[in-house]
């Protein structure tokens, strides 16, 4: 049996034979091995006696990090699942999981920071112990005394002396070293407020259900409580010593008031966070402690899904309708649909929450495979639901983007000492540049956009691309010098609402002035503090921030979403607008919501006024079942794109042929570019495949993909399989 079957990141659907040289490296455990002229790290996916190569031209192993844990053979299973279904190849699928250190070819090994508590003898000696004029020390001394550990960081925020007074007390036995990331010992929880009777059944009913696999929709509006829920399930599953829940959370949602409510609800179970904005380092280090059982608690983005667990119990998918959960290129999964497998092959219960699940989930609960709970109020009593009420703005005609109706309901919050929040979809400055002599606007010469006007920077920017150049000084179409930036983006909001509003102090909340480290927390600060009156954000804004103080939303541009092409449009801009709505009034006062609109008679904002979600989730079902879309067929969306068009189709053409062959149920629909037929400089076009079953799809899938590989187009172009595809 010397022989190891290996998974690379390469893009090939096989497993690679090597000689273990002598080495007892075991399944699931990282090595290096040569590949071509490189060395490259791969992950011991079998033993085996035999290969299907002449064993004597099979190459060695390099080396195995024989002292690492062996990824657990729970998590291969739960990609190669996945490499499978999403139709991507194993190795990459496997490796692209792991924290970017693992792919290094260096040991990883589990540190610990060091930290400083008072000793027993300190604590009982009390404060008198310290010399009056150790300034530094008693201030040492006081910080220790309040928590159990706290490391040199800390410590040197107290005192600029703190190394001289450290040193001074632990020769005095005073202070010791110990090890952090270790949960408190004597830790006290925040106290917990008492369930209503709605929080009370779900609670109850999900844990009679008992540990075994069962999936939960929860369903409340924000501010129903539902973390709440979820923490007290956390609660009562982390009382056996070793179980471990895993949290999902969009990515957008990973507010610091999170997880500061997470920590200060359990001081005594160490928990990991797991995304995007921490460093490699910090992300290994919580990967490792959750594999190794420490960590109970794990809260992560889209990728932690794939987090090892010694003892997993329980996960959490809040917001799980949110797209963020849907990886948009390499392995295109979703995280919310691995996670239901994930807790499939635990066998543990899964709860999905949402205000506004997704119809795929929705139509779920309705026939019974999962199991609906429902929050149906706000937690705390006093927080009246917001009033919702449609500008039409073909009276009101909006000047500048903003009707009067909105304007003076403003003026009022800012009298009263209010915030308001202004909820409007594009960044920039402006969404277009246009000539008024003959038409053109500034279009993006990689891609089929537009440019944005980011005027500040004098810049037109393409938000698909990346693509900056600076504004021409004339039309080059027809020579006019007389170019207007045309529409609203945040930056030109927050230039109208300064002119209306001179004594208003205005803060802008988007990914350009987000980009700081730490600036969410920042903000958060501020409007927490009163030191804002009107916030001017995107989507960032709509999700997971509590501002007490907030009494008045206004939604600045919905009707492009009203009339898309794209049927999941009404879908996601009812899940927006209410979720922006919740934003609205949490504390003891009332929120207000005003949405500008050409269009206040359309069905969805009747729905949205009664935030009636199942009644409007039912006709949109009802519209999806004689449209035949999804959740009422399953689809795989076949994309392909190269400089040239004649390539991409050339390849698409082909790949039809070839799903006629095939003998099955499959409905293909013709060749079609897009929405954006250009994007970085490539041509796109796109085949869709759609069936009645997820079996049927994959019993199909597994054929064309197979030989699809084989075409020799298929080098030609660049594309890809999207399985269950959120855009197309
Ligand atoms: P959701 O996750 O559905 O948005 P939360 O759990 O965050 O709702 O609850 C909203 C607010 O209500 C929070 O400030 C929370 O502390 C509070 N809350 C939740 N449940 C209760 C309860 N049973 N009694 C009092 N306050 C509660
Ligand atoms: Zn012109
Ligand atoms: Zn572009």
């Amino acid at each position: 049996m010397n022989i190891l079957r290996i998974a690379l990141d390469v893009p090939l659907a096989t497993l690679f034979d090597y000689l273990d040289g002598g080495s007892a490296a075991q399944v699931g455990q990282r090595v290096l091995v040569p590949f071509g002229a490189r060395k490259v790290i791969g992950i011991v996916i079998a033993r085996s006696a035999t290969s299907e190569f002449e064993t004597a031209r099979l190459k060695s192993i390099i080396r195995v990090f024989g002292d690492e844990p062996p990824i657990p053979p729970a998590t291969l299973k739960l990609l190669a699942f996945c490499a499978d279904y999403y139709q991507y190849p194993f190795g990459q699928a496997l490796l692209a999981a792991l924290p970017s250190r693992l792919r290094e070819a260096q040991p990883a090994i589990l540190s610990r920071r060091v930290g400083y508590a008072l000793t027993e003898i300190a604590r009982q000696g009390g404060e008198e112990l310290i010399p009056k004029r150790a300034a530094s020390q008693r201030k040492l001394y006081a910080a220790l005394r309040d928590t159990d550990a706290l490391d040199s960081a800390a410590l040197a925020l107290l005192s600029p002396g703190w190394r001289g007074a450290l040193r001074a007390m632990r020769e005095k036995n005073w202070v010791r070293e110990t090890t952090l990331d270790q949960p408190s010992a004597t830790g006290v929880a925040a106290p917990a407020p008492p369930l209503n009777a709605d929080q009370q059944h779900t609670v109850q009913t999900i844990l009679d259900g008992g540990g075994d696999f069962r999936v939960w929709l929860l369903h409340g509006i924000t501010g129903s409580g539902k973390t709440e829920v979820y923490m007290r399930l956390l609660d009562a599953m982390l009382a056996d010593n070793a179980s471990q829940a895993l949290v999902l959370v969009p990515e957008i949602n990973l507010t610091p008031q999170l997880e500061a409510r997470f920590r200060a609800r359990f001081p005594r179970h160490s928990i990991v966070m797991l995304h995007s904005r921490m460093n490699e380092s910090e992300r290994l280090q919580g990967w490792l402690r959750a594999q190794n059982g420490e960590a109970r608690i794990v809260i992560g983005t889209r990728l932690s899904v794939f987090t090892p667990m010694k003892n997993p119990a329980l996960v959490i998918v809040d917001e799980e309708h949110d797209s963020s959960y849907k990886q948009q290129d390499a392995m295109r999964y979703s995280a919310r649909d691995v996670a239901i497998m994930r807790a499939k092959m635990a066998d543990i219960p899964i709860v999905l929450g949402s205000a506004t699940p997704a119809l795929e989930t929705w139509h779920n609960a309705q026939t019974g495979r999962y199991h609906l709970l429902t929050l149906s109020q706000r937690a705390v009593q006093s927080a009246a639901l917001p009033a919702l009420r449609c500008i039409d703005t073909r009276p009101h005609h909006a000047q500048d983007g903003l009707s009067q109706p909105l304007l003076v309901a403003m003026r009022q919050r800012l009298a009263r000492g209010e915030q308001s929040l202004l909820f409007i979809n594009r960044r920039g400055y402006s969404p277009v540049l246009l000539c008024g002599a003959c038409g053109w606007v500034a279009p993006c010469a990689r891609c089929s956009s537009r440019l944005v006007v980011h005027l500040r920077e004098r810049k037109l920017r393409c938000h698909h691309c990346g693509h900056e150049q600076r504004p021409p000084l004339q039309c080059p179409s027809c020579g006019n010098p007389d170019l207007h930036p045309t529409g609203h983006g945040t930056q030109r909001l927050e230039e109208t609402l300064a002119r209306h509003f001179p004594e208003a102090r205005i803060l802008r909340v988007d990914r350009d002035s987000m980009r700081r480290k730490n600036a969410i927390k920042d903000m958060t600060a501020k409007v927490h503090a009163n030191e804002v009156d009107i916030l001017v954000g995107t989507q960032m804004l709509a999700k997971g921030h509590d501002f007490p103080n907030l009494t008045l939303v206004g939604v600045m541009d919905t009707d492009s979403a009203l009339f898309s092409p794209d049927f999941r449009a009404a879908e996601r801009l009812f899940a927006q607008l209410l979720q922006v709505a919740g934003r609205a009034g949490r504390a003891d006062k009332p929120g207000e919501v005003l949405i500008q609109t050409n269009f206040p008679d359309h069905a969805l904002f009747a729905a949205l006024q009664k935030q009636d979600y199942a009644q409007f989730a039912q006709s949109l079902l009802e519209e999806r079942k004689l449209a035949h879309f999804p959740p009422w067929c399953f689809e795989a969306l076949l994309r392909a794109e190269a400089t040239h068009l004649a390539p991409v189709q050339t390849f698409l053409d082909l790949a039809a042929r070839e799903a006629r062959e095939i003998k099955s149920k499959i409905t293909l629909y013709d060749i079609a570019r897009p929405q954006m037929e250009r994007l970085k400089g490539m041509e796109r076009a796109q085949l869709l495949a759609q069936a009645a079953s997820r079996q049927a799809l994959q019993k199909f899938l597994q054929t064309w993909v197979a030989r699809l590989r084989a075409l020799p187009q298929a080098s030609k172009v660049r594309w890809s399989v999207d399985v269950d595809p959120l855009e197309y």
